[in-house]
């Protein structure tokens, strides 16, 4: 909407200007940035993040922790200018099995953060200037249900979302990959093989 978008814009031009640097700075959406074509003096940064979802066809609505936005950004200082780009990654719907994707909504809190995270690696990464780690933590509103969902994240889709789940190998021995059933079967046969050993 037209006012996230001057929330964005407006807050990111506030906290440029208290960097109290020459450079004039401009936040515009791109959604065709992705996280392997870089231009040249071009840097990126990616954050994740909380924010809402509402379909447009049904009436669901999900809350996702794993929201992905991804930031291209360049400071060019003979022209005196900085150019960020940034793209907001999508969720389908899972219950009308729309193939068509939703666009995240942020809490007016969580935009604070997250363009306190970009406008310090903006410092880091364009003004190479040595910043400690700041840990803002992101807020949630409501309660998370279950394991990200891959299938509907377009960042995943994309091989770009920290939270692939088809990619997060299971530790598991091979006991425990087993069935409880099987494992009682195993149990029951090494005691036989015990006890006839004793026996003999
Ligand atoms: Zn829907
Ligand atoms: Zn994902």
């Amino acid at each position: 909407t037209k006012m996230l978008r001057s929330k964005w814009r407006e807050g990111f031009e506030e906290k440029i200007a208290s960097l109290d640097r020459k450079e004039t700075w401009t936040l515009t959406p791109d959604p065709d940035i992705t996280l392997k074509d870089l231009g040249p003096e071009w840097r990126c940064c990616r954050i994740t993040t909380f924010a809402k979802f509402k379909c447009s066809e049904c009436s669901n609505s999900w809350g996702s922790a794993q929201v992905l936005i991804l930031f291209h950004m360049t400071l060019d200082r003979r022209q005196g200018r900085g150019r960020v780009k940034v793209r907001f990654f999508k969720q389908q719907c899972r219950r009308c099995e729309d193939t068509r994707f939703v666009n995240p909504e942020f809490l007016a809190p969580n935009i604070d953060v997250i363009l306190d995270k970009l406008v310090s690696q903006i410092r880091k990464k364009c003004y190479r200037e040595n910043l400690g780690e700041n840990q803002s933590p992101f807020i949630m509103d409501e309660e998370l249900e279950g394991p990200h969902e891959s299938a509907h994240c377009e960042a995943c889709k994309e091989g770009v979302c920290e939270h692939r789940q088809d990619l997060v190998p299971r530790p598991t021995s091979a006991v425990y990959r087993q069935d409880p059933e099987s494992i009682i079967l195993l149990v029951v046969v090494v005691v036989i093989i015990l006890w006839v050993l004793i026996i003999s």
